[in-house]
């Protein structure tokens, strides 16, 4: 009998499980394998540089990718306008960054990776739950259960069915770039998605992707593509496609805590940017709250998550409401038009 088990290590289930009292005997269970990795664009916001500065870290040189990111060309296909915008993120390797985190894991933590957690019920006051590691199953319990298990929670798939989120579905195709042109790009077009796409540029390689309604959301991905060789882009050499489920948290009421020993946290809680689908800083920052709790006590967790992370809430609220000056393409004209915080290249 474990006292937590946490499911899912990425920037939340980590965070959680190296903040952690060592006083708790915790099982933490990831499916992340040597095929299997988070669908993202791997940019680090300074929301979420500053999260990581609070607990003293650095990050390894060996975690960011060539080049760096000062700014982003967005690309309005409705109005057809091009502008240019300051950016401070750092760009990083997804992969190498949710590694890092987990090796600040202390030890005590029992870690089962390339491992899935199929099933999870509560029986008493106790979850049982069903970890299936190279094909081999074996069955735990647990006095909490918390899924940081991402957009396509288990935990909230599970216990949590009735507080909708809307899902849209992500699609990356990362190609060789031979002529290494770095290109960062945030593009929108209403044909393609009432979200929106972008272009990253990593190590040698060109990712296109972006974040569509579940319906045709490959046909959606291929119109882009056209629409990128439009301007001149090459896609040749396909080194690999992936896709992920994204919880896009347009409502008020989409973020779900938890309650009664299941707790959800990052964006299985709904803990993400709407508007820029940002999300590895509330990962963060709502794991780091769960942990300040649980290690106060194991007594009323849930009232307490649901107050302290109001100030996240009412950040996704802001987001909520800048969105229509996004993704409405006439408020939008006019915040490209009026050249509000666009840098200007005059040699391009
Ligand atoms: C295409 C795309 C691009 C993005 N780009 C950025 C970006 O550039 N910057 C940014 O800040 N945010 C970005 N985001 C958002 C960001 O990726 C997420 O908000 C963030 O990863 C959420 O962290 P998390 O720890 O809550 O969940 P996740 O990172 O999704 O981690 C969940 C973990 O749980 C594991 N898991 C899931 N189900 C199970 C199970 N049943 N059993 C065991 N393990 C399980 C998964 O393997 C995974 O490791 C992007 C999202 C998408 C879809």
């Amino acid at each position: 009998m474990y006292d937590i088990a946490i499911i899912g290590l990425g920037p939340a289930g980590a965070t959680l499980a190296r903040l952690l009292d060592k006083k708790y005997n915790v099982i933490a269970i990831d499916r992340k394998n040597s095929k299997f990795n988070k669908c993202c664009g791997g940019l680090l916001s300074p929301d979420a540089q500053k999260i990581l500065a609070q607990f003293d870290i650095c990050l390894p040189k060996d975690v960011l990718v060539n080049p760096q990111i000062f700014s982003v060309k967005t690309i309005d296909f409705d109005n057809n306008i091009v502008k240019y915008y300051q950016r401070f993120y750092m760009n990083m390797n997804r992969k190498k960054f949710d590694n890092f985190l987990i090796s600040l894991i202390s030890n005590n933590i029992e870690i089962c990776s390339n491992s899935i957690c199929e099933e999870i019920e509560k029986e008493n006051d106790i979850y049982c739950f069903t970890i299936k590691t190279n094909g081999i199953k074996r069955k735990e319990r647990a006095k909490i259960i918390i899924g940081a298990d991402g957009a396509n929670s288990i935990v909230r798939n599970t216990f949590y069915k009735k507080n909708k989120i809307n899902r849209y579905v992500s699609i990356q195709e990362w190609y060789k770039d031979d002529i290494n042109s770095p290109f960062y790009s945030c593009i929108f077009d209403k044909e393609i998605t009432d979200s929106y796409c972008w272009t990253i540029s990593k190590d040698n390689c060109f990712i296109i992707g972006g974040a569509f309604p579940m319906k045709n959301s490959s046909k959606k991905f291929e119109k882009l593509k056209e629409k990128i060789k439009n301007t001149g882009i090459n896609f040749e050499k396909l080194i690999k496609r992936e896709g992920c489920l994204v919880n896009l948290n347009k409502g008020l009421m989409s973020t779900c805590t938890g309650k009664n020993g299941a707790y959800l946290t990052g964006e299985a809680a709904g803990m993400i940017s709407p508007s820029s689908l940002e999300g590895i800083s509330y990962s963060m920052e709502s794991a780091k709250i769960l942990a300040e709790i649980i290690n106060e006590s194991l007594t009323n967790i849930g009232q307490k998550y649901f107050l302290r992370t109001l100030g996240i809430r009412m950040k996704l609220i802001l987001k909520i409401f800048k969105m229509p000056f996004m993704y409405n393409r006439y408020l939008r004209k006019i915040v490209m038009i009026s050249g509000i915080k666009t840098i200007k290249r005059p040699f391009v």
